[in-house]
């Protein structure tokens, strides 16, 4: 059991950074989690082949996060994928997925594999396969952004999800906005939290951290200006705690 990190790139692209995208390998299945611009190289770079891959899991719909999606199923087209992959998303976005798959050309009878979009509900257990499910609470990080949708068209789900493999559990964050997003799975027992770091303060981070006491504490979704703060921090831990946060890097690997 592996959790390998993908990506570990904020929004902004980076030459020394795929965008965050990280692949949970239960033993007998592989759940890539995000999938945004770049995922394609992202993975080629770590070795990791595209048809490995038998899930999906998309947690907002910003372009870091899912935008690279179409140009993945082409790339398991072109490897002769024959088995079918699966994508989850938040029920809200599911139809827009469908869509853009669709409106991408990348039609069924010609892939060659079967397309299984399926929809999440928030705070209910999703089962993925034996020994690997997850559960999505919905976070605040696109609260923000509801006054501009004039037309009143969009979903704003951003989930936040705790992810279970063969009885441990990882809270990843997402993308948050705010402090609280931080406690939204309080109430769970918490082996490893993956967070983000570009939208909190490293404070409110490390504060999270005791408060939660996982095992290990992965930072992720580093842009530059991130890595500096997260550096930094690492220096006033003291060196119980500092073998605990980890930041991240692409083609980190943690055994689960
Ligand atoms: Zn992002």
């Amino acid at each position: 059991m592996e959790l390998k990190f993908i990506g570990t790139s904020s929004g902004k692209t980076s030459l020394k950074r795929y965008h965050s995208s990280f692949l949970i390998n239960s033993g007998s299945y592989n759940l890539l989690v995000d999938a945004g611009d770049g995922i394609s190289r992202a993975l080629l770079n770590q070795k990791i082949l595209f048809n490995f891959i038998d899930g999906i899991l998309i947690s907002h719909l910003h372009p870091d996060h899912y935008t690279g999606l179409p140009a993945l199923i082409v790339q398991m087209k072109m490897n002769e994928r024959k088995n079918p992959l699966y994508i989850f998303c938040d029920e809200s976005n599911t139809e827009f997925i469908k869509e853009f798959i669709y409106q991408s050309y990348l039609f069924e009878d010609k892939l060659g594999f079967k397309l299984n979009v399926q929809s999440f509900q928030q705070d209910k257990n999703f089962e993925v396969s034996d020994g690997l499910s997850f559960t999505a609470r919905q976070n605040s990080h696109l609260e923000r952004n509801i006054s501009s949708d004039k037309s009143r068209r969009l979903s704003f789900s951003c989930s936040s999800f705790l992810i279970k493999v063969n009885g441990k559990n990882i809270f990843f964050t997402g993308d948050i906005a705010e402090q609280k997003d931080l406690y939204i799975f309080r109430d769970m027992i918490i082996d490893l939290m993956v967070s983000e770091i570009t939208h909190i303060t490293t404070e409110e981070l490390i504060d999270a951290f005791r408060n939660i006491k996982p095992q290990r504490l992965y930072i992720t979704h580093l842009s530059e200006e991130d890595e500096k703060k997260v550096s930094k921090l690492s220096y006033q831990l003291p060196t119980a705690e500092r073998r605990k946060v980890v930041a991240a890097f692409d083609g980190l690997s943690v055994k689960i």
